[in-house]
């Protein structure tokens, strides 16, 4: 029986993990859905799709990072234009993910640039290390300019208090399906950021394959708290979904320099 086999695999329904063989499908002819460990990890998704994903063992500008001395530099915060409204959480295979379902339209500016919010996932533990050292879940807030140029927010969660405007998104996490539609909530994008706006930035790209380069990373150096309840929700759904941090090479990783923003 190929779904059951699928739903033993991945954990997720078989209909998830029968879109996602189907997308590899289409794009090559591959038969194999990528993984965090194993024979279909990191290190071997190029193997999967040698066309599409070849950027994960070739790229020379790849994310995640181990964040180390980054350079400080007269950053213009970043301006946040997140409208609330409802949102669709569902699990994708790899992560739990939420996207607006409305019309209303959320962006960020970055160096001039506007980009439309369309979702945000996490990692467990985080993907970028700061000293080599992880945060328990990083949550990626994903941007797009309509010419599809990306810019990615990373936001690093530890334990502490119980985060209420969190709450609505992380009851879910152990329920959500395949579909959108069938779990919806809602919820006010701005306050899931943290307060303080420094931030590290650097070019890097996608997390997972195709890894693609040419996303602008912009990751918050203070952390949100969450009861340890909250982040159990995070790991009950998926842990270990991190992609290793990936050679720094000739980059330029920035922090703001303003001393408290
Ligand atoms: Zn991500």
């Amino acid at each position: 029986m190929k779904s059951r086999s699928f739903k033993f695999k991945f954990g997720v329904t078989a209909v998830a993990a029968a879109t996602l063989i189907a997308v590899a499908s289409t794009a090559s002819g591959a038969a194999v859905a990528w993984t965090y460990t194993g024979a279909t990890g990191p290190s071997h998704w190029k193997t999967i799709d040698p066309t599409n994903y070849a950027a994960c063992a070739d790229g020379s500008a790849q994310s995640p990072i181990n964040i180390v001395n980054p350079v400080r530099t007269d950053l213009v915060n970043l301006k946040f234009s997140y409208v609330k409204g409802e949102a669709g959480i569902f699990n994708n295979g790899h992560t739990v993910e939420a996207e607006p379902l409305g019309a209303e339209k959320s962006t960020v500016t970055i160096g001039g640039v506007a980009y439309t919010f369309a979702q945000f996932h996490f990692h467990a533990p985080s993907e970028h290390e700061i000293n080599g050292m992880h945060y328990p879940v990083e949550v990626h807030f994903v941007h797009k300019t309509d010419a599809g140029k990306l810019a990615v927010v990373g936001v690093f969660i530890k334990a502490g208090k119980e985060n209420v405007e969190w709450k609505a998104f992380t009851d879910k996490l152990t329920v959500a399906t395949a579909d959108p539609e069938a779990t919806k909530v809602e919820l006010d994008w701005a306050k899931l950021l943290p307060a303080a706006s420094k931030t590290v930035r650097y070019d890097g790209s996608l997390t997972t394959p195709g890894c693609s380069e040419g996303v602008k990373w912009n990751v918050f150096t203070t952390p949100i708290q969450m009861s340890q309840a909250q982040i159990n929700q995070f790991l009950e759904a998926y842990s270990g979904n991190n992609r290793p941090v990936q050679p720094l090479n000739n980059r330029v990783v920035a922090v703001d320099s303003t001393p408290t923003k």
